[in-house]
């Protein structure tokens, strides 16, 4: 499993991670194998929220007896966002995952409490030992530059924002201000959240194409054309065994440039979004 460091810390984590979201729709004894099968073939990058409902109680027992092998991630939704408020949650997420620690915890998406008393209550939880280090989620340019004047240089480890291969509006200035900034970009929804370009779309083909010339799957190339270059990582979620050991084996596979070039056409990612007045 290829590893690169997060962002600002000196941690290497593996390019592709799992989600956790809905994995209470499975199974749960499924649920958990699939996780665990997952860190057995490297994907110990782990990503859940309060706002996944029985997601951080099944991460907790998936992991129990291996937290340190895992890069363990949660969120804060924004209505808890406050000074007092994230320090409650934080705390509460801790419990249920049956740990002391996180190793990034994110603000799901921006709400009304103030920035800075979010990020104040982050840097607590740092000096408390309670999170090795904090992040964002679905935060676009103004967002993130808002974060970085209040926090500085260093701060801020991730930005987790939507990224497959039918959405790629992140290339346009939210990924190229992270690698400028040095933030981990993290994609998540990898399948489009189950809209994965099916074999007879000409997209598809392409992808089936590549994966037969390299005996990888489809899902597989696409993986590694989401985390084709520092600072991306991906965490596709999966709550079968199966689904967890494809996924983890776009780990190791590699694409010529040619190759990630022709995913690219088939794939375009189309105008920037609008969010400037027209002059
Ligand atoms: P996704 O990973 O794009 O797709 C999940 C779907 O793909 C599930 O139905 C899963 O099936 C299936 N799947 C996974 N691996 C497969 C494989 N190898 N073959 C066939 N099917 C496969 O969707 P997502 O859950 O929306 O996104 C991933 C994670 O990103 C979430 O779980 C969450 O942790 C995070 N996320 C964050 C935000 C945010 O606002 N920050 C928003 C959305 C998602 P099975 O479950 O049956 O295996």
């Amino acid at each position: 499993m290829e590893t690169r460091l997060f962002g600002p810390l000196q941690r290497a984590v593996p390019v592709i991670g799992q989600g956790t979201w809905l994995l209470e729709r499975a199974s749960r004894a499924s649920a958990i194998a699939a996780l665990r099968r997952g860190l057995d073939l490297g994907m110990t990058h782990i990503d859940t929220a309060e706002y996944y409902g029985e997601a951080e109680d099944i991460t907790g027992e998936a992991i129990a007896g291996r937290r340190d092998e895992v890069f363990l991630v949660s969120k804060v939704v924004p209505g808890n966002a406050s000074r007092k408020g994230t320090i409650a949650a934080c705390e509460r997420s801790l419990a249920r995952l049956r740990t002391d620690h996180l190793d990034c915890y994110l603000l799901h998406w921006r709400g009304s409490h103030p920035l800075e008393e979010t990020i104040a209550a982050f840097e607590q939880l740092k000096r408390e030992g309670k999170m090795l280090s904090w992040g964002v989620s679905n935060f676009d340019v103004s967002d993130l530059e808002e974060a970085w004047r209040i926090a500085g240089p260093g701060a801020m480890a991730c930005n987790q924002v939507l990224y497959h291969l039918g959405e790629r509006a992140i290339e346009h200035a939210v990924l190229p201000w992270c690698e400028a900034h040095g933030v981990a970009v993290v994609g998540y929804s990898p399948y489009g959240h189950g809209e994965f370009p099916g074999p007879r779309t000409p997209g598809g083909r392409v992808l089936e194409e590549i994966a037969a010339a390299h005996g990888a799957t489809p899902r597989q190339v696409a993986l590694r054309f989401l985390v084709r270059r520092a600072p991306l990582f991906t965490i596709p979620k999966a709550s079968r065994p199966d689904h967890a050991a494809e996924n983890a084996a776009a780990g190791d596979l590699q694409l010529t440039d040619e190759e990630m070039e022709r995913i690219g056409r088939a794939f375009p990612p189309g105008p920037p979004p609008r969010s400037l007045p027209m002059l």
